[in-house]
Formats: C-alpha cells, sequence, structure tokens
C-alpha cells in the first residue's frame, strides 16, 4: 500500500478544502476503497475521513416533503431497517438487505454504496492490462473472465458492471444525488449519476474530484409500497454480487390493470439499467405473464453476450417477468 495523508476534518467546508488537494479521496465505510488499496487499484494521496461529519447531520434519514432523504453516512443497514424506509421504500430496504453481509452493511454507507467500484476480476488484478484501470491498456474481459460482466451498455473499451443493489432500487425509485462542492450544492438525477463506459471507461460517474455526496432524495413513492420485488440471481446466497438482480414495482387498478410499473436492473450493465419505455408498455394493460415477457424483450433489446455472460440474456428475461409476477401477487396477499 502507498503511504497517504489523512485527515479528520469537523466540518464539511473542512472535508472540502481536504478534497481540493490532488488524489485526496473521501473514506467512510471504506469497505471497498480498503480493499482497492491494499491491491494497489487506487492509490489515493490522501484519506479524507468523512465519519465524523456524521455529528454535522450527514448520517441523518428523514422525512422530505413527500419524499424521503437519506444521509450520505447512513449506514446501509440503518438505511435498510428506518421506519420510513420499511413502510414506504419497501424495495429499497429488500435490495439493499440482498447485498453483502450484515457486518458490511453495519460500515457501509449510502454515499460509498454509489460509488463502490466493479468488481471485473482484471480490475482489481495490477498484473493484468485494464481501460477502467489503467487507460489504453485494454480489455482482456471481452474475450476472457467475464461470466458477471455486462450485456448491455458496453464500449469496445469496457464491459464492466456496476456490482450495487441499494443503487438498482434507487434508479427504479427515481432518487435524486445530491452533491455539494467548494463551489456551491448540486443536485444530479439518479439516471445520470453512473455513466456508460464509452471510450472512457475510468470515470465510473459524474461526480466531479473534490466533490462530495451529501444525500440522496426519494420522491413520494407509495404507490409502489405494496407490489414489489427485488430478485436477485448469484452463484451463492451471501456475499455474492448479482450475476442479474431485478427491481419491480407495480400500482395495480381494482381490476388489476397496470397505473405503473417500474423495472430497473442490476448486474447487467456499468450503471443500473431502465428502459422507461418498457414501463410504459404495461400501463392499461392486465399484469399477465405475457405483457411482462413483452416489457422484458424491450428492456434487453441491443443485448450482447462475450461468451461466458451469455447466459445473462435468457436469465435477465426470466428474472424480470418473475420479479413482475411476484410483484402483482405480491399485493393480493395483503
Ligand atoms: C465481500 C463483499 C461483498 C459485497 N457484496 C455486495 C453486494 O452483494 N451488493 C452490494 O451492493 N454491495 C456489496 N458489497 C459492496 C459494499 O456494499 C460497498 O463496499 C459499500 O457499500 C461501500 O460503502 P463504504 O461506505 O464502505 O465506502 P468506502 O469504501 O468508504 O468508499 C467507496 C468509494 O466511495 C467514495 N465515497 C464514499 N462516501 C462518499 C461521499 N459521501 N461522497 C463522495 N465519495 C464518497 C470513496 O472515496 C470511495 O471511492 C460487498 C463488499 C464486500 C467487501
Ligand atoms: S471490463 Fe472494464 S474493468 Fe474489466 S478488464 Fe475490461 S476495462 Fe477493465
Amino acid at each position: 500500500m502507498n503511504p497517504f495523508d489523512f485527515q479528520q476534518p469537523a466540518d464539511v467546508d473542512a472535508a472540502l478544502a481536504a478534497l481540493a488537494a490532488p488524489g485526496a479521496r473521501p473514506i467512510a465505510g471504506g469497505t471497498n476503497l480498503l480493499d482497492l488499496m491494499k491491491e494497489n487499484v487506487m492509490t489515493p494521496s490522501g484519506l479524507v475521513d468523512i465519519n465524523p461529519l456524521a455529528a454535522r447531520g450527514l448520517d441523518v434519514i428523514e422525512e422530505d416533503g413527500a419524499g424521503l432523504r437519506l444521509g450520505a453516512l447512513a449506514r446501509n443497514a440503518d438505511t435498510a431497517y428506518h421506519p420510513l424506509v420499511r413502510e414506504r421504500y419497501p424495495l429499497l430496504a429488500a435490495a439493499i438487505l440482498a447485498g453483502a453481509s450484515p457486518q458490511l452493511r453495519n460500515m457501509a454507507t449510502n454515499g460509498g454504496n454509489l460509488l463502490q467500484r466493479t468488481r471485473c476480476v482484471y480490475f482489481y488484478d495490477v498484473g493484468t492490462p485494464c481501460n477502467k484501470r489503467e487507460p489504453g491498456t485494454g480489455c482482456p474481459a471481452k474475450a476472457g473472465i467475464n461470466r458477471q460482466l455486462a450485456i448491455l451498455g458496453t464500449s469496445a473499451h469496457c464491459i464492466a458492471t456496476h456490482p450495487s443493489d441499494m443503487c438498482v432500487a434507487l434508479r427504479a425509485l427515481d432518487a435524486t444525488v445530491h452533491v455539494r462542492a467548494a463551489n456551491g450544492d448540486r443536485t444530479i438525477p439518479f439516471a445520470d449519476f453512473h455513466r456508460l463506459p464509452g471510450d472512457t471507461p475510468d470515470v465510473d460517474t459524474t461526480l466531479q474530484p473534490g466533490e462530495l455526496v451529501t444525500h440522496i432524495t426519494l420522491p413520494d413513492a407509495r404507490r409502489f409500497a405494496q407490489r414489489f420485488e427485488y430478485v436477485k440471481v448469484r452463484d451463492r446466497l451471501s456475499y455474492a454480487f448479482a450475476l442479474v438482480s431485478v427491481a419491480a414495482a407495480l400500482d395495480l387498478a381494482a381490476d388489476g390493470t397496470v397505473r405503473a410499473a417500474r423495472i430497473a436492473l442490476g448486474g447487467v450493465a456499468h450503471k443500473p439499467w431502465r428502459v422507461e419505455e418498457a414501463e410504459e408498455l404495461l400501463v392499461g394493460r392486465p399484469a399477465s405473464e405475457a405483457a411482462f415477457e413483452q416489457a422484458a424483450e424491450r428492456i434487453l433489446r441491443g443485448a450482447r453476450g462475450h461468451g461466458q455472460n451469455d447466459f445473462k440474456i435468457p436469465l435477465a428475461r426470466n428474472a424480470i417477468v418473475h420479479a413482475l409476477m411476484a410483484a402483482a401477487r405480491k399485493g393480493d396477499q395483503r
């Protein structure tokens, strides 16, 4: 591990000043960043421990008008078990609880979850080329170990996936990311927060160097709090990232027709994948397997495997239909 400077600022302004130093990075729960540093994948010149900012309200979870505010420093476990999240955003609670392990969720923060990096094996192995870790060196995953990797939104330069579960639900629920920089605050719609790799796969998000995520907001989503399902298909039941995950929620009329639908996928792209047009296809139609299959076809239009991960295309199709069927049935059980 490289030597690095370490600071523990007491307030947000001091943290932003510390983050202005070239190569400085915030550290929150440390569950991803420390692993990357130990493997020399990331070599920050300075760590800015932002945990003291919890005392400044960055760990607060509270109502935000009709919606919800999730502090960047709230732990994943505290978020998933918070009464407001359980009652009004159970899809988010389910997605968080499908991730990692209880110990990790106790440490991991909401801000860190958004900014965790891909689990592509080449990215973690500094003995191999990787365009994301070292731009211009190549992408061995395209013809190599790609079982976990993307089938949608890939580029010639990178086929990595974003590994988060929480982010899949945040995308389905139309979250907004709130960011503070030395020159002021700004908001980023969740759809625009994570990037597709394009020709700059080393850039994961639209967050700029020196910016700090302060909180995430969610609009009122009570219409999706009854009929929802988070399906995560993985190789093991814990400590495993999604091969494919689906966050699905339905708002059904009394006659069973779809008033609104939300469908987002994880494990298939460089960012949580959502195709609003597929959701629109369902509106006004009975919540049926045939309709859900059509939505799945639309979501997966253009999907392409790279050998080992070809199976993800039918797997994703089945997972979407399964999640929507389960969501539709769930409301009937209440
Ligand atoms: C064995 C294992 C299994 C896992 N399984 C899953 C899983 O199944 N599903 C899943 O979703 N996740 C999984 N994870 C990942 C885990 O959820 C993330 O490591 C965690 O959410 C990161 O949060 P953190 O607070 O520890 O971030 P850190 O490691 O502290 O930071 C991660 C990144 O975020 C940046 N950062 C942190 N906070 C901020 C902020 N407020 N503003 C700007 N930048 C910030 C840091 O600079 C760093 O680049 C797993 C992790 C491990 C180790
Ligand atoms: S898929 Fe992306 S992260 Fe993996 S080796 Fe290729 S460039 Fe690196």
